[in-house]
């Protein structure tokens, strides 16, 4: 005999895969939606079916609902001359709240681990030199965490685009601190960081 009806567990599993999200921690959160109204189930799921509308803008990785192109790089206030490489989509997001970036971006989608199989084939890297030269880009800000991995790949990445001509590498100041995550800095700090970039 169940427990719970099937569809409480299935979704139960559901929240499971999610990452962060143990077994009692997806109990927990299923047994809070199943206190809510139906109005608020309904909204919920219906936000959750949403998101097969959302892809991958074909310019920068970054998320777009039925547009080929993200509004983003769709923007024409945005400087496409300078282009801010990230690792993933939270780095975007934090970047943009300090309002003091007008460029734009490109998302890596992981920065280089071997040993957890992220290799230089991983990473989205397929349209970069293409974009620098279609955007005329001048600057590109490596905007790494500055741990191990994130340091191998700002060496990497510095290694393949230093071959392109006339484009400015640089990189985030030392004002994070070693081994942080640009997720978890200050605004003033990423801004700070932002604003005093060093040539790598
Ligand atoms: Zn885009």
């Amino acid at each position: 005999m169940a427990r719970f009806p099937e569809r409480i567990q299935q979704l139960i599993e559901d929240f499971n895969t999610l990452p962060g999200i143990g077994r009692k921690t997806a109990e927990r959160l299923v047994f809070f939606i199943l206190k809510k109204n139906n109005a608020y189930i309904e909204k919920f799921s219906q936000d959750l079916s949403q998101l097969t509308g959302v892809k991958r803008c074909t310019e920068c990785h970054n998320f777009s609902f039925v547009q080929d192109i993200c509004e983003l790089c769709t923007d024409p206030k945005r400087d496409k001359t300078t282009l801010c490489i990230v690792e993933e989509h939270h780095d975007l997001n934090v970047i943009e709240e300090t309002g003091n970036f007008t460029g734009l971006y490109h998302i890596l989608d992981g920065v280089l681990n071997p040993i957890e199989g992220m290799t230089e084939d991983k990473l989205n890297l397929k349209n970069l030199a293409e974009r620098i030269r279609k955007n005329k880009v001048t600057e590109v800000i490596l905007a790494l965490n500055p741990d191990m991995q994130g340091e191998a790949t700002i060496m990497y990445l510095n290694k393949i685009l230093s071959q392109l001509p006339d484009l400015k590498i640089t990189r985030l100041a030392r004002g994070l601190p070693m081994g942080s995550d640009i997720e978890y800095a200050d605004e003033v700090t990423l801004c700070n960081a932002l604003s005093n970039r060093r040539e790598v």
